[in-house]
Formats: C-alpha cells, sequence, structure tokens
C-alpha cells in the first residue's frame, strides 16, 4: 500500500499532549503521513517527510476517527410510530424493545446484515471509524448467537446482550431467563462476543440479576460493561465499578456516590445523549462527572427505539449544548473517551504507531462540530489507513 502525506491541515487534533496544546493536543499548520494501516509521521507541516502519495487538506481540521463504544446495530423493523407516539405525549420505558425483538427474530439473516452493513457505512460517511455492536434483539440461544456472529465480521467489538429485557417466554419465569442467559445463550454467544453486557434498570434486570449475568460472562472471558442508571437511580453504576466493568453506559441518574466510586476507578462513564434527546428526558450531567475527575465517553446508543442516530457530531453537539462539555472535552470524549471505553490504545489519537483512522473536516477546527450543528462536516475519512470517503 503506498504511503500517504495529509499536508496543509490547518488544526490537527492528535489527542496526545505531546505533540500538540491543551487537552486535545492541538498542532496548526501540521502534517500526517500514513504507512499502510498506521500512523508514520506527525508534525509541523514544513518538516513533513515525502511520501507515495499526497492529500492537501487547504487548512482544514483533521481529527481521529470516531469511536462509537455504544450501539444496537443488529436489528429489523421500524419504531416510527413509537417515536411519533412519544413525541406526542407518552413516555418511554423498557419494554418497547420486544416491538424489535419480534421483528429481528422474523429476518433471514441477509436482511440483518445488509440492515447493519448499511448502518456501519452512515457511520462511516460521518466520520465513525470503529463502532460496538451489541445483540439483545434476539434473546433466543439462536438469535443472540446469530446476532453476534453477523455483527463479528463488521467489528472486532461485540457485545453479548442477552440481558437486554426478558425474552417475552419467560415474562412469568425472569429467573429461568436469567438461567438461560448465564447458561446456554452464554455459551452459543461466547465465541463471538469480546463483551457481557446487561440493562439494569427497573423494568429489565435488577442488581442481583445483573451481578450473575456478568459474573458468568467474566468467567467465560468476556468482559463487563453496563447499562447503568439512565431511567432512574439505581445498582448498575456501583455494580459496573466493583465488576473492573470498562464503562458504566448512560449515568443519567447518579448519587454522589455513584460520581465518586466512578472517578475513583478505571470504569469509563459514557453519555448518551442520543438517548435523552429521543425520549425527551434530562440528559446526563457530564460537568458534574468531569469536575469529580470521571472519565467520560460520548457515543450514538445507536438503535431502532430510543435512539436512532448514528451521528457522532450530533452527540457533540447535544453535549456541549445541554450538558456542560466545552468542545474539546465533547471531541476528546467522541474519540479518545470511547478507545478508553473499549479499552483500546490503538485508535482515538492521531499519533506514530496508531491505527491511521482519520477525518477531514470542512471546517478550520473541530469547535465546528458543536458550532454548527446538524450541518455535514464529514469531507474525508480514512479508517485502517484506507480512503473510506
Ligand atoms: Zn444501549
Amino acid at each position: 500500500m503506498p504511503s500517504t502525506l495529509i499536508t496543509g491541515i490547518g488544526t490537527l487534533v492528535t489527542n496526545d499532549p505531546a505533540y500538540g496544546t491543551g487537552p486535545v493536543g492541538l498542532l496548526a499548520d501540521a502534517a500526517v503521513v500514513i504507512d499502510g494501516d498506521t500512523v508514520a509521521w506527525v508534525g509541523p507541516a514544513a518538516e513533513a517527510p515525502a511520501a507515495d502519495e499526497r492529500v492537501d487538506a487547504a487548512g482544514r481540521a483533521l481529527l481521529p476517527g470516531f469511536v462509537d463504544s455504544h450501539a444496537h446495530l443488529v436489528f429489523a423493523g421500524d419504531r416510527t410510530a413509537e417515536f411519533n407516539a412519544r413525541m406526542s405525549g407518552q413516555s418511554y420505558s423498557a419494554g418497547g424493545i420486544r416491538t424489535t425483538v419480534a421483528a429481528t427474530r422474523a429476518a433471514a439473516d441477509a436482511e440483518l446484515d445488509a440492515n447493519l452493513a448499511r448502518l456501519v457505512r452512515e457511520a462511516l460517511r460521518q466520520g465513525t471509524t470503529l463502532v460496538e455492536c451489541k445483540s439483545g434483539y434476539g434473546l433466543t440461544v439462536e438469535d443472540e448467537s446469530r446476532a453476534l456472529r453477523i455483527a463479528s465480521s463488521y467489528t472486532p467489538e461485540t457485545t453479548y446482550l442477552g440481558a437486554h429485557v426478558v425474552a417475552p417466554e419467560f415474562a412469568d419465569d425472569p429467573a429461568g431467563y436469567v438461567e438461560l442467559v448465564t447458561g446456554p445463550m452464554l455459551d452459543a454467544c461466547a465465541p463471538y462476543a469480546r463483551w457481557v453486557d446487561v440493562f439494569c434498570e427497573k423494568g429489565a434486570f435488577d442488581g442481583d440479576q445483573a451481578r450473575a449475568i456478568l459474573t458468568a460472562g467474566t468467567a467465560r472471558g468476556l468482559t463487563p460493561r453496563v447499562h447503568a442508571n439512565q431511567l432512574t437511580y439505581g445498582p448498575g453504576v456501583q455494580l459496573a465499578v466493583e465488576l473492573g466493568a470498562a464503562s458504566a453506559d448512560h449515568c443519567t441518574h447518579l448519587t454522589d456516590e455513584d460520581v465518586a466510586a466512578l472517578a475513583g476507578s478505571s470504569t469509563v462513564a459514557t453519555l448518551l445523549p442520543g438517548a435523552e434527546f429521543s425520549t425527551r428526558a434530562v440528559y446526563p450531567d457530564a460537568r458534574r462527572l468531569l469536575d469529580a475527575g470521571a472519565v467520560v465517553a460520548l457515543s450514538t446508543d445507536c438503535n431502532p427505539g430510543s435512539s436512532f442516530t448514528s451521528s457522532m457530531a450530533f452527540c457533540i453537539a447535544v453535549a456541549v449544548r445541554e450538558m456542560g462539555m466545552t468542545p474539546d472535552e465533547a471531541l476528546w470524549s467522541a474519540t479518545a473517551g470511547g478507545a478508553r471505553a473499549l479499552r483500546r490504545s490503538d485508535v482515538g489519537a492521531v499519533m506514530v504507531g496508531a491505527r491511521a483512522d482519520l477525518q477531514l473536516l470542512d471546517a478550520p477546527s473541530h469547535v465546528h462540530l458543536a458550532y454548527r450543528p446538524g450541518v455535514p462536516l464529514t469531507a474525508a475519512v480514512w479508517r485502517a489507513g484506507v480512503r473510506e470517503v
């Protein structure tokens, strides 16, 4: 593969203070060299080495590709009517997931694959170069393992979420469903999954059930992450920290003890403002988490029910406007923060040796992601060194 010099970069976001100024390591008048699938050189444009090919950024901003560390992309069906009803006054509950479960079970493999491919491509066009993908719309041994098998051909960051809600067949026997999730379903899914997740929430799984599910997953070599404290206060965050989860996701309703636990741990607080936006709910308080010293990631939670957006730029704009984040913090959380939530050190930054996941904006600065909400600013995307957009 020929090497590529990207030069004339007005603002380069490296996310590495060693390369530049401020929390996101900004470098003006910069250049980057891609060699194969990695970043081979970063520095001032005036000092850039030669390469086989040359791209002139013409003063625009170059950033790491977005790392979307929380998404539910294997599904079929449509929930427009539910969204419409909610925007007309009805409240959101976890039960709506069952609508998508019925459609997903009825879908052929090829339909699920095509839907996933379309969403991954849609995200890539908007600068997302790595996306996590959960199961959770099958809720049978066969349908959960099928979802993860399909997802694993698109991303290594696959998450077993058999514990999304109790399967309808087990409505009167939630303990029986937990046995299935921690037994035969886990056996069938573990080969295709890196992570184990549980929706720890009223109407889904309580703290004891969540603990049993995460512990069983850990025993099979999966690493936990938790849907925690989205709709109400609850045990999810504390459980995530106690079990060494990579991430506690949502974190909308937190006590002071929850905030302190996150700040004193390696568990990332992943905030998903698309969910609050699409359910007309109160946003999580990113400022409170950051001021306490917690690591914050931003992700889309892309799913057909509560947050049907694949746009990380949209999440950044909302986080800056509504959640007390600065543009630098929001950009970091959507790139390096997502990488931390997936325990990846090779993505989320532009530095020598990192995977060449890059996006060029049609703007002079990353601040435009929040300053120009809703405007498609992605001009070019490289994923693992390959120009994709
Ligand atoms: Zn989710």
